[in-house]
């Protein structure tokens, strides 16, 4: 038999079902905030460590185990897609999954692995919670759904610069670069153009 592995009792993610006793249809509530001692999600957003995750669940006891259902809501940091200035976004992932007995039918034709089980009387939800917070997060965030982005030129955040910004008629550098050039040509100084570097 697969050695079980001990369950996390100081874990504040670890909630002892005792309470809630094995006779099915027994319900209790369980309103708590988990702080995160990791991030939770991806590189470009996620629940930063320190950060809490706000649990509202109901604890169902069933014939196979305990039922949870019910949502974690959380605030995901990270960066605008499109024009790279941070964001903030809330996020409210559904929880609903089943903590099988292990001497229940549900865990004996379950793989391993597959499907989360009460040991010990407790239920460990935070690989459960992490999985729904990831899904439930946008791929690619944006600060708001019309962000025009980043000129491709200057590198300038639209919605920082000028309504009609443009490179031929504003931008002072181009400007000066193309007084220059036609101060140099041939036929004003006599000579080539020098090329860059020299
Ligand atoms: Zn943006
Ligand atoms: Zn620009």
């Amino acid at each position: 038999m697969p050695a079980v592995p001990a369950p996390r009792h100081n874990s504040p993610w670890v909630i002892d079902t005792r309470t809630l006793g094995r006779r099915p249809g027994t319900m209790r509530t369980l309103r708590i905030a988990v702080p995160l001692d990791a991030p939770m999600g991806l590189d470009v957003l996620a629940v930063p460590a320190g950060a809490e995750v706000d649990l509202d669940l109901r604890l169902e006891s069933v014939a196979e185990g305990v039922l949870v259902s019910g949502t974690a809501a959380a605030t995901a940091v990270g960066q605008c897609s499109r024009c790279l200035i941070e964001v903030t976004e809330p996020v409210v992932a559904g929880i609903r999954e089943l903590f099988a007995y292990p001497d229940s039918a549900t865990a004996a034709t379950t793989e391993e692995d597959e499907i989360p089980l009460v040991l010990d009387d407790r239920i460990d939800l935070e690989q459960v919670v992490r999985d729904e917070i990831v899904t439930a997060l946008p791929m690619a965030p944006v600060c708001r759904p019309d962000c025009r982005g980043l000129c491709i030129q200057c590198g300038g955040r639209f919605d920082d610069l000028e309504p009609d910004h443009s490179h031929e008629i504003l931008d002072p550098r181009w400007a000066a670069l193309r007084d220059r050039l036609a101060t140099e040509t041939p036929e004003s100084t006599g000579r080539p153009p020098a090329g860059p570097g020299e």
